[in-house]
């Protein structure tokens, strides 16, 4: 990372450069949302000044120009995961994602006596939707479970994969543990069972070069808020026989070859799962973010955020009454911590105050909390963006609230 100029990317990011409360800001909650670039603000400018119009309808200069700008943020995601643009479904990000799974492949498949596996770090994302299919079909849920450092205990999730198992659902990254999970062993070992694989990769594709094919899933699903992208984008990427194979979640326009009131013929994936206007500028965005990130180099965004995670490691352990939730091998550069006798909630409300921004709650995993007994915990989670002087600040604060506290 050393050919990288750190401090001109950070000025990238124009954000980063408010107070709050009088105190210059320190973002640690990226694994929540991203901040974003200029080359994503101004994308999304620029098409909503020059080009807007709506996609695959009019035939004028500016549909085309729409449709092509669309078409074209498709393509990119595509070669930046390393998949087919024909095989990736646009649509409003992971939550949507695993519900078109959910709902479009889970609920014709599953029956009465079938089990999914899921794993106890998974976002709620990544488990309502699974037990609404589960209330619908009498299909069973059952649960791999971690050991001390926030690791998948491999031997226990293997027990699990016996005949009833039909499909198994996992994170490649813990938004609250930072674990990276060994997705593509795991898949190996669910698809020699004949098991169908889903992998929310939320988490994993703003931080890691993601190479989908290699994984070996059936399913992946992920977010562009979290890959300096806009709001309300994302995708499902699945393999075309599933896609072919699968009915319409959504009904309406874009959707359909022909419509007549004795049936309808359905478009080709990915537009078959596309239905009504989607958000054109949002992905004309996240194609400028994706050219921004591959810009970098996602190997070289990992090396960065690796380097900080040491630093923050180091530096969290000088300070006393400090508990630390997950201490994985691999690991994102999230750490969820609690201080001793202070609740997660005042903390992060003390460090608001200092001008630290980072989460406090249950971050949409509360079978991860029920595992460590506690109700809440803190969470800071840095980017490429974020500096060594901000850790040393964040510390700085931490100690300054502990005594307040204290
Ligand atoms: N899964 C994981 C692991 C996440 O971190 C998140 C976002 N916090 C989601 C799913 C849901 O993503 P979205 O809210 O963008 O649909």
């Amino acid at each position: 990372t050393n050919a990288i100029d750190w401090a001109r990317v950070r000025a990238d990011f124009p954000l980063l450069t408010r107070q709050v409360h009088g105190k210059p800001l320190v973002y640690f909650d990226s694994a929540n949302t991203g901040q974003k670039p200029d080359a994503v603000i101004d994308a999304v400018d620029d098409f909503y000044r020059r080009h807007n119009a709506n996609v695959s309808r009019a035939v004028h200069a500016l549909g085309t120009e729409a449709t092509e700008a669309y078409e074209g943020a498709r393509s990119k995601l595509a070669k930046f995961l390393n998949v087919r643009g024909d095989e990736l479904v646009l649509c409003s990000g992971t939550t949507f994602a695993l519900n078109l799974v959910a709902y479009s492949w889970a609920l014709p498949q599953l029956k009465a006596g079938d089990a999914i596996v899921l794993t106890r770090m998974e976002h709620h994302a990544n488990i309502v939707p699974w037990q609404l299919v589960a209330q619908r079909t009498g299909a069973v849920i059952k649960v791999a479970e971690i050991d001390e450092r926030g690791e998948l205990d491999l031997a226990q999730l293997h027990s699990l994969l016996t005949p009833e198992v039909k499909l198994l659902s996992l994170t490649h990254v813990s938004n609250v543990l930072g674990t990276v999970n060994p997705v593509r062993e795991i898949c190996r070992e669910a698809r020699k069972r004949g098991i169908v694989t889903v992998v929310d990769g939320s988490q994993a594709v703003p931080h890691r070069a993601v190479d989908i094919a290699s994984i070996g899933c059936d399913f992946y699903a992920f977010t562009g808020h979290k890959m300096s992208g806009p709001t309300g984008t994302g995708a499902l990427w699945a393999r075309r026989e599933h896609l072919a194979a699968m009915p319409p979640f959504i009904g309406g326009g874009e959707m359909i070859k022909e419509v007549r009131f004795e049936g309808t013929v359905f478009n080709d994936a990915p537009h078959k799962f596309e239905a009504g206007t989607p958000n054109i500028a949002g992905f004309v965005g996240l194609g400028a973010a994706v050219d921004y990130l591959s810009g970098l180099g996602m190997r070289n965004i990992e090396a960065r955020e690796q380097e900080l995670l040491a630093h923050f490691n180091e530096a969290l352990s000088k300070v006393e009454g400090l508990r630390i939730f997950g201490q994985a091998r691999e690991k994102a550069a999230v750490v969820s911590f609690l201080v001793e006798g202070a609740h997660a909630h005042d903390l992060a409300t003390l460090l608001d105050l200092e001008g630290v921004a980072i989460r406090s709650g249950h971050h949409c995993a509360h079978p991860l909390m029920q595992h460590f007994g506690v109700p809440a915990t803190c969470r800071a989670s840095l980017a490429f963006y974020n500096t060594h002087e901000e850790i040393e600040a964040f510390v700085a604060a931490l100690q300054k609230v502990r005594r307040l506290l204290g």
